[in-house]
């Protein structure tokens, strides 16, 4: 008999490039038998939140996938037999053999979703692997739906290499705008707070509170962070005008001249163009579009600009449609403040090494690269044409134009719960000659792919590292893959195998990929693994520290300043100035349609129980929440004769879904707030699958694939619906898996 043992890990939970918070795994009689977390780890010092807790219960979940399967009814219907991962293995290195010679390799598609993080080990890998094909049919589908739209503005506006995040743990002012319901990140100071997981961010901003700063919530509904007294001031902008918010701000501060005249005229440019052109944009004008006081928006402002340390933090776009306005005000506001890499304010964070090795970028042709789909958007174009536009994919996907991707690998993806108009996404899906699917769970993704691999957790996988500023860790294998479930880096390793491209993928040897991909933090994978419990904390830079690096970070602007005006989006064609336009489907801009759909509906993503849509199948994990839900405050309930706990109908007019309403008096009244990622059964509790599309429990059904942002294509949250009592979702039934 074993005694239990003890395996300092990474949570996964959250994925972020591979680095999350600490975790001590107990293991017992090759058991997985509980976790804790580990309190030497930086980022989470001991904590772990809900998600964290139960990973035993995620791991050995009897309805996660088990065996490969392939397709054995229509595509969508979810009916498979089992095979071996042998069979399965040389049908797919066969299918892409083919693709390849027959179309070519641009006709091979690679997709993979936030599970396997942005930027660590397995993005490195994948991107290796498609550029070893010659392909760059690279999608992550994620960001049309997400935060990253947001970052090519900033990167335009402000520069830097990444977004200038939020200096807590210096800050007297912290201004929190529509996060906490955002994406579940645990380390890459993106996006959450307490609604979303209990530590890092969260802790730090509750520290600094603690010590006397002030936290101010932008979003049409409290978040918990809020809570307790923390909140010194609460704006319950109306969903989809956070533009207008911004843009008057801008307005009160250069009318005002509380803005920061020596950072304005050393490094910014067009001032005078902005002074001009937000004259129009009044606080009195705000406060009819967004619903906050004109003598808010004035304090707010005013505050933000004279508050010596004040930083902002914005998540998954609260604006889509029109997300450009608010995307360019908010760095316009950072910097016209000289809040930018200034303590306390919003700075460049860089970690002390970045991990990775060559994609093998220089195998992609000159011809390759043109054939990108969506290659001629200015989002695209701007980001060195290394991936394929999600909007284009999908619409090429359908009509075959410029040319329909054929065969199609998807890893940890689920777009048909995560992005907009299912229907579509389900239509697309079944166009393509043969999709791959890898994942941990049986999703509505996986019913349209022809082959489907189990993957293995995170648990039940070899190394990963990753690095967050100086603190280099990496996650360790705490048992075996479960059934015949495999690691999706091993897969990878295994197919580029059987492809003959071994010799560029270190022969399937996993620990020399990993050790290659260490290199740059000059550590080998021998001390990493000794260092297991405490990590290894690599020597801090100059760099990493000093503040004002104005010179450096701006030198790819024009001029190396600041483009208030931006000249660049105006050599595009785009207008180089925000104005203001606002949603298609809002009272103001579509009041025919106010009596018919009298309240503003949108979405937060992950919380504190679940990431996007995983999760859903772990019981302790739903017993705190069992089913979809929409938020609407109490009033509002009551003029629609709704109940805490009723199901309810949500109607758009573009579509109706389902979900049990919890009345929440932090929301505005006019306003009704779900969460994405809604479909999966909990065999535990009895609970069922749910539809992905109509009547089902996706509020993604609710919006319109066409109203979108110009420039990155980031498709709306904001619709207007209406309310009333219903009838629960029918159930589906899970993926069959057959003998
Ligand atoms: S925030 Fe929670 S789920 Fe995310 S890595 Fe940390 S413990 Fe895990």
């Amino acid at each position: 008999m074993e005694s239990e043992r003890i395996v300092p890990t990474m949570c996964h939970g959250c994925s972020y490039g591979g680095y999350n918070c600490g975790m001590l795994a107990h293991v017992k009689d090759g058991k997985f038998v509980r976790v804790e977390g580990n309190p030497h780890h930086p980022l989470n010092k001991g904590k772990l939140c809900a998600k964290g807790q139960a990973a035993v219960q995620w791991v050995y979940n009897e309805q996660r996938l088990k065996y490969p399967l392939i397709r054995a009814g229509e595509k969508g219907e979810g009916s498979f037999k089992r095979i071996s991962w042998e069979e399965a293995m040389s049908v797919i290195a066969e299918k892409i053999k083919e693709t390849k010679e027959e179309y070519g390799p641009e006709y091979i598609m690679l997709s993979k979703g936030q599970s396997s993080g942005w930027a660590g080990l397995h993005q490195f890998l994948w991107i290796r692997f498609m550029h070893a094909l010659g392909s760059t049919s690279f999608s992550n589908w994620g960001p049309s739906v997400c935060y990253a739209p947001q970052l090519m503005y900033h990167k335009q506006l402000i520069g830097g290499p990444s977004y200038a995040r939020p200096d807590y743990e210096h800050a007297d002012l912290i201004v929190e705008w529509f996060t906490g319901g955002g994406t579940g990140g645990a380390a890459r100071g993106g996006v959450e707070t307490l609604d979303t997981n209990l530590r890092s961010i969260a802790l730090k901003i509750i520290e600094r509170v603690n010590k006397g700063a002030r936290l101010i919530i932008i979003n049409p509904q409290l978040i918990a962070l809020g809570a307790n007294g923390r909140v010194s001031r609460w704006l319950p902008v109306r969903p989809g005008t956070d533009g207008a918010l911004a843009l008057s701000m801008i307005h009160v501060i250069i009318r005002d001249k509380v803005y920061d005249k020596k950072f304005v005229s050393e490094w910014c440019e067009g001032f005078d163009k902005l002074s001009a052109h937000v004259k129009q944009y009044t606080p009195a004008w705000a406060e009819g579009i967004t619903g906050i006081e004109a003598r808010e928006i004035e304090e707010l402002a005013r505050d933000y600009a004279t508050t010596p340390r004040a930083c902002m933090r914005v998540s998954e776009a609260p604006q889509k449609q029109d997300l450009r306005s608010f995307a360019m005000a908010v760095p316009i506001l950072m910097a016209i403040t000289g809040h930018l890499d200034r303590p306390g304010g919003n700075a460049w964070f860089f970690p002390a090494a970045r991990l990775g090795f060559s994609t093998l970028s220089n195998r992609i042709s000159s011809k390759a690269r043109e054939r990108v789909l969506g290659g001629d958007t200015f989002y695209i174009k701007s980001s060195g044409r290394h991936s394929a536009f999600f909007r284009n994919v999908i619409e090429a996907l359908i009509s075959g134009k410029p040319y329909r991707p054929r065969t199609m690998l998807v890893f940890g993806s689920n777009p048909m719960s995560t992005a907009r108009n299912p229907a579509l996404i389900a239509e697309a899906l079944k166009k393509v000659d043969f999709t791959v699917v890898v994942d941990v769970s049986k999703t509505p993704t996986s019913r349209y792919a022809d082959i489907v691999l189990p993957a293995a957790t995170r648990y039940e996988c070899y190394g990963q590292p990753g690095i967050w500023e100086n603190h280099l860790t990496m996650s360790h294998k705490v048992i075996d893959p479960l059934w015949e479930a495999r690691d999706e880096l091993e897969v990878t390793l295994d197919l580029a195998s059987r492809l003959g491209m071994g010799k560029d993928f270190w022969n399937g040897d996993h620990r020399a990929m990993v050790a290659d991909f260490l290199k740059p933090a000059g550590v080998t994978l021998e001390q990493l693994e000794q260092s297991a419990l405490e990590g290894i904390y690599l020597p801090r830079t100059e760099w990493m520290d000093r503040r004002e690096r104005y010179e450096e970070l701006f030198k790819e602007l024009p001029d190396g300043k600041i483009q208030l005006y931006n000249t660049v989006l105006e050599k595009e064609g785009f207008e180089p100035l925000p104005t203001y336009v606002g949603e298609t489907e809002d009272p103001l801009s579509a009041p025919e349609l106010s009596n018919e759909y009298p309240l503003m509906f949108t979405d937060e993503h992950s919380a504190y129980i679940n990431h996007h849509s995983w999760m859903r199948d772990i019981p302790w994990l739903r017993e705190i929440r069992k089913h979809a839900f929409v938020k609407i405050n109490p009033a509002t309930a009551k003029k629609y004769g709704i109940d805490d706990g009723d199901w309810v109908d949500i109607v758009s007019p573009h579509g109706r879904m389902k979900a049990v309403a919890i009345l929440f008096e932090a929301i505005r009244p006019d306003t009704l707030m779900s969460q994405h990622g809604w479909w999966q059964g909990c065999d535990a509790l009895d609970l069922k699958e749910t539809p992905p599309l109509q009547e089902g429990t996706n509020p993604n059904v609710l919006y319109d694939w066409d109203n979108r942002d110009l420039i990155t294509g980031d498709i709306t949250k904001n619709t207007m619906v209406r309310i009333q009592r219903g009838a629960p979702p029918e159930e589906v039934l899970p993926v069959r898996e057959g003998l």
